[in-house]
């Protein structure tokens, strides 16, 4: 396996050269290294590479790299979430990248103690192996958090599907985009949508042209 400093700063030309294409600010982007496949010795591998952001879509995973890593990192919830586990997660997450339906919304309302920082789920390609929200449901879905004190909409996330091409890419990442001003125009204070999480081992280039700030790298950064 290769070391992770080492696939980072590849990762990292990449980043800057995307950057310099779309006229983007490299400072901007957040690498988060998706840890899932991997061990917890590899997890603390990339922070001492020079990571800060780590993300499990697992609770139990996740739990058990936290045990050891703690506060050493920031931890983002990537996975599909189920509302009964919100409790044993949420004072640990920093981020919660799933946020896909109102009962789940209201659970982190429910159990959390303070602020939440949320990204909304989004299906841009509409698969239907995929979790999230569709383009045209996302709007109504923010305008019916109002009333949650403790969920605080950072961004929207997206995956999107796995293909080659990249035009049909390039379109996903563009859509979420729209869809991320078109939510900042409305102006709601719990829902400043500042960020996009999007881009993967294969896409994260094309991402970053079109906007991403964070980007979710598992494969190509610690390895499956
Ligand atoms: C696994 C996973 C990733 C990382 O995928 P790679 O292709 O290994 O980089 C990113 N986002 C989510 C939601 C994931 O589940």
């Amino acid at each position: 396996m290769k070391r992770v400093d080492q696939n980072l700063s590849t990762i990292k030309e990449n980043i800057a050269k995307a950057c310099e294409k779309s006229g983007r600010d490299p400072e901007k982007i957040t690498v988060i290294a998706v840890t899932k496949y991997v061990t917890t010795e590899r997890a603390i591998e990339a922070l001492n590479a020079g990571i800060k952001d780590l993300g499990e879509n697992r609770d139990q995973e996740f739990m058990k790299k936290y045990e050891i890593i703690g506060k050493k990192a920031i931890w983002h919830f990537i996975g599909t979430l189920q509302t009964r586990k919100v409790k044993n997660i949420i004072d640990k997450v920093d981020y919660i990248h799933s946020l896909d339906r109102l009962s789940l919304a209201e659970e982190i309302n429910k159990r959390a103690s303070k602020k939440v920082s949320c990204f909304i789920q989004v299906n841009v390609s509409g698969e239907e192996s995929k979790h999230g929200l569709s383009v045209d449901e996302t709007i109504p879905f923010v305008k019916k958090l109002a009333d949650f004190l403790h969920i605080n909409v950072v961004g929207l996330m997206t995956m999107a599907p796995h293909v080659n091409d990249e035009n049909i890419l390039r379109n996903c990442f563009r859509s979420l985009k729209q869809l991320q001003l078109q939510i900042q125009k409305l102006q709601l204070p719990y829902a400043p949508c500042t960020e996009l999480s999007m881009g993967m081992s294969n896409d994260y280039t094309i991402a970053v042209e079109e906007g991403a700030t964070f980007i979710r790298i598992g494969t190509s950064l610690v390895g499956e």
